[in-house]
């Protein structure tokens, strides 16, 4: 492995991403949008955005103008939709940054619409209608009636989606939300580009053109798709342990003697949820339990035995097994998006491609 000049770094796994990307393109009959919002779940937007354009994708999804503005100071120049409702206050920021706003309110296509006039710029938008899961978009019913009210204003629909509330989950619901969206598709008739499926949608029930989050980043276990994203670290300090020695904050762990002991430079202000992190894997892939608590900025580990502050540890391993990204979420007790989108800004991202090192971000 090339020498990685930094004490602890998130690595991205550009080969497996591809591979990911591969399968899911596969599975989906139409077009697939990976869906970047919150700096990609924590993998970094702008490199995943740049690598996927340039393999295929024609769009890429972000929630918040701000993640959209990044990727267009950051040169991309695909479509850039953005997922959520548009607020009114947002309108004049997704004009001049030529992102793709969704309309679930009339207050935000009126914004739109009379922003795009001041500044003499063309408003364009996708239209969200909610089929089930009442959190934003015009109701489905209403569907017909809405696209007619958004486009009187001046604005060009491309697009029209709804998201499904229990896919994963309630497969009955599904095909409720499955049905009435055919039922709009219908109503609103042929020339939009309809989206409907997420990861679990689109890889439990298939889908036609999908918008993809988890599945990309490889967390659904058992159908092929790999993680792509580790957490290395190197030892600040490593040293033998006396008997009754006690580590860490409350000296939650008790030394019987003899134990080597590494610090690794990562604690839950760089993701790892406290509490859930039992063991990360050592320099030959030794399990290395951590000994007492996580603090904000460390973590550590028992060793077999001492190794010099070059070794590399995976905090993170990209795997389903008890190093991975489920197996935290899952003793934390939550989802693995939620784990993911906590991982640190403040360590350096490198982005390799098979062994070679393709970008470096700090
Ligand atoms: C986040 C999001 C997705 C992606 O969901 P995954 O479960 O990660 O595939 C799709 N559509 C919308 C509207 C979203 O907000």
């Amino acid at each position: 492995m090339p020498l990685v000049e930094a004490r602890a770094w998130l690595e991205v796994d550009l080969s497996a991403l591809e591979a990911n990307w591969n399968l899911l393109q596969a599975r989906a009959k139409g077009e697939v949008i990976p869906v970047l919002k919150a700096d990609a779940y924590g993998h970094g937007a702008l490199p995943l955005a740049r690598f996927l354009l340039a393999r295929g994708a024609r769009q890429v999804a972000v929630a918040h103008p701000k993640e959209g503005r990044a990727l267009r100071e950051g040169g991309v120049e695909g479509e850039v939709l953005l997922l959520g409702s548009l607020h009114p206050a947002e309108a004049e920021e997704a004009l001049r940054w030529r992102l793709t706003p969704t309309l679930s309110t009339l207050e935000g296509a009126q914004a739109l619409a009379h922003r795009a006039r001041a500044l003499g710029l063309f408003p364009r938008a996708h239209l969200k209608v909610d089929t089930g899961m009442n959190r934003v978009g015009f109701p489905w019913e209403e569907a017909k009636a809405a696209l007619e009210a958004v486009e009187a204003l001046g604005v060009r629909v491309e697009g029209v989606y709804s998201h499904l509330a229990t896919a994963g989950e309630d497969p009955g619901f599904v095909e409720v939300q499955r049905r009435r969206f055919q039922r709009v598709r219908e109503a609103l008739g042929p020339g939009y580009f309809y989206h409907l499926e997420n990861s679990h949608g689109l890889l439990l029930h298939g889908g036609d053109n999908v918008r993809v989050g988890l599945a990309l980043y490889g967390l659904i276990p058992g159908l092929g798709l790999r993680p792509i994203l580790r957490l290395r670290a190197r030892p600040t300090l490593v040293k033998r342990l006396r008997p009754g020695d006690r580590v860490g904050y409350g000296g939650e762990y008790v030394a019987r003697g003899g134990e080597w002991l590494a610090t690794l430079p990562v604690g839950y202000a760089d993701g790892l949820p406290r509490g859930a992190v039992r063991q990360v894997l050592g320099p030959g892939g030794e399990v290395c339990p951590v000994a007492g608590r996580i603090s904000m900025d460390q973590t550590t580990v028992l060793l077999p035995a001492p190794v010099g502050l070059e070794a590399v540890f995976e905090v993170l391993s990209a795997d389903f097994g008890p190093t991975g990204l489920l197996a935290w979420a899952e003793a934390r007790g939550t989802i693995p998006y939620e784990v993911a989108v906590h991982l640190s800004r403040r360590l350096p991202r490198v982005y390799r491609h098979g062994e070679e090192v393709v970008e470096v971000l700090d």
